[in-house]
């Protein structure tokens, strides 16, 4: 039988009504809905010839046994963030069912392929994202701080992840899963309105963008607002506000997709007769070039330092957090270009702004590449999310084209 884009349609619909409501998707993992989630796959592939496990981490494995140990991994995510869309993550899953389909159908394939649906990618219920990939990837190292964690109501994720069969100390047992890993393929909505404003329906992913988060301190002096003249203030406001609208001319001088945002801004006393003392500023930076990050970063610190000279105030810089850029491979890149002109006229690359699995494991070393295809409107995490069922059906074909030749590349 051979692929049938059209079928991944109607499964992505049937998902949505066994595990969705009027709001949306409700398959946040380590509940009830997102384990009927993986139940309804395990039947989707009852009559496909691949052996299933689910890992010391949570992630659901289907082996299609090859020719030899070497693995070809195709990935994606049944859970969602509440309330959310029809298509992330789980469109990555069901396009990879399809592409097991028809290889089953030929026959053994030269090397063994493996699709696998990742645990927790969300984060939504205890806020850690990528949560099995990382297991799997090795890059788990927060075993300490992630037993403290707690969701809503209040229960420790140890326990949650316990009644899923995961233990915390043993998830990067998760590792042993990549050890025949050659290459890894994940399809993806964009998330994002870059290829719909090009008209486009799929798009190479070149990688994930590095990431600078800090935390921008400005200390000026609380004084009266009525008797304290405009000349003599000294305003911490004032060098969070100079810089919240300089960061677009700090994109701007970056270039290459850079995007830096002002997240929010917490004034103390942050009452309204008094000029704010402190303003802590929330500041976020992406690009997908190392060097070009780095610069961002130092651009922003200088300007702040000639904000805080004119509004005679200090600032600081404190790290939240940080990620290296994480670029695909480039051999790969060039395949799924291949793969989409196969079945539409137009390619194109693009960065991914969010993170994904694939990062994880391109991290890992394994040779990694992602497949976009457009989103509508560029929304995602919400019910508003949707992509045009052709590009959909455009998505299967490119994926399982993409694979075909991926086959070829590691055998
Ligand atoms: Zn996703």
């Amino acid at each position: 039988m051979p692929l049938q884009p059209a079928r991944t349609v109607e499964e992505l619909r049937e998902l949505q009504e066994l595990t969705g409501d009027e709001n949306g998707a409700q398959r946040v993992a380590w509940t009830e809905t997102w384990e009927r989630a993986r139940e309804w796959l395990r039947g989707k592939l009852a009559s496909v010839p691949v052996e299933e496990e689910i890992d010391a981490a949570g992630n659901q494995w289907f082996t299609l046994r090859g020719g030899s140990d070497r693995a070809l991994l195709i990935g994606g995510h049944i859970d969602s963030v509440p309330n959310g869309g029809w298509l992330d993550g789980c469109l990555n899953v069901m396009a990879g069912v399809e592409v097991l389909r028809r290889l089953a159908e030929e026959g053994e394939p030269a090397v063994t392929v493996r699709l696998v649906n990742w645990a927790d990618e969300e984060g939504a219920r205890f806020g850690r994202s990528l949560c099995g990939s990382s297991a799997a990837a090795g890059s788990m190292t927060d075993q300490d701080e992630l037993r403290e964690r707690r969701d809503a109501d209040g229960v420790a994720l140890p326990v949650a992840l316990a009644e899923y069969g995961v233990h915390l100390d043993r998830a990067v047992e998760a590792r042993s899963q990549l050890e025949n890993a050659a290459a890894y393929l994940e399809l993806h909505i964009e998330q994002g309105p870059v290829l719909e404003s090009l008209d486009l329906p799929l798009g190479v992913v070149l990688g994930t963008f590095g990431v600078e988060r800090h935390l921008v301190t400005w200390k000026g002096q609380a004084a009266h607002a009525g008797s304290t003249p405009m000349d003599a203030r000294r305003d911490a406001l004032a060098g969070a506000a100079k810089l919240a609208l300089e960061l677009r001319h700090i994109a701007e001088r970056a270039g290459g997709g850079a995007v830096c945002t002002s997240g929010g801004v917490v004034c103390r006393p942050g009452i309204v007769t008094s000029v704010v003392e402190t303003a802590e500023q929330l500041l976020d930076q992406r690009h997908l070039d190392a060097n070009t990050l780095a610069a961002m970063l130092a651009d922003a610190k200088e300007c702040s330092e000639r904000f805080a000279a004119e509004e005679s105030i200090d600032v600081s810089f404190d790290k939240i957090w940080s990620i290296e850029p994480i670029l695909f491979h480039p051999e790969l890149i060039e395949l799924c270009d291949e793969a989409i002109l196969e079945v539409t006229p137009t390619s194109h690359r693009l960065p991914s702004g969010p993170l994904h699995d694939a990062a994880e494991i391109s991290r890992a070393g394994i040779p990694t590449v992602m497949l976009f295809v457009q989103s509508l409107r560029g929304l995602s995490h919400t019910r508003l999310e949707d992509t045009k069922d052709e590009h959909l059906e455009l998505a299967v074909q490119a994926l399982d084209r993409l694979t075909s030749k991926t086959l070829v590349w590691v055998s």
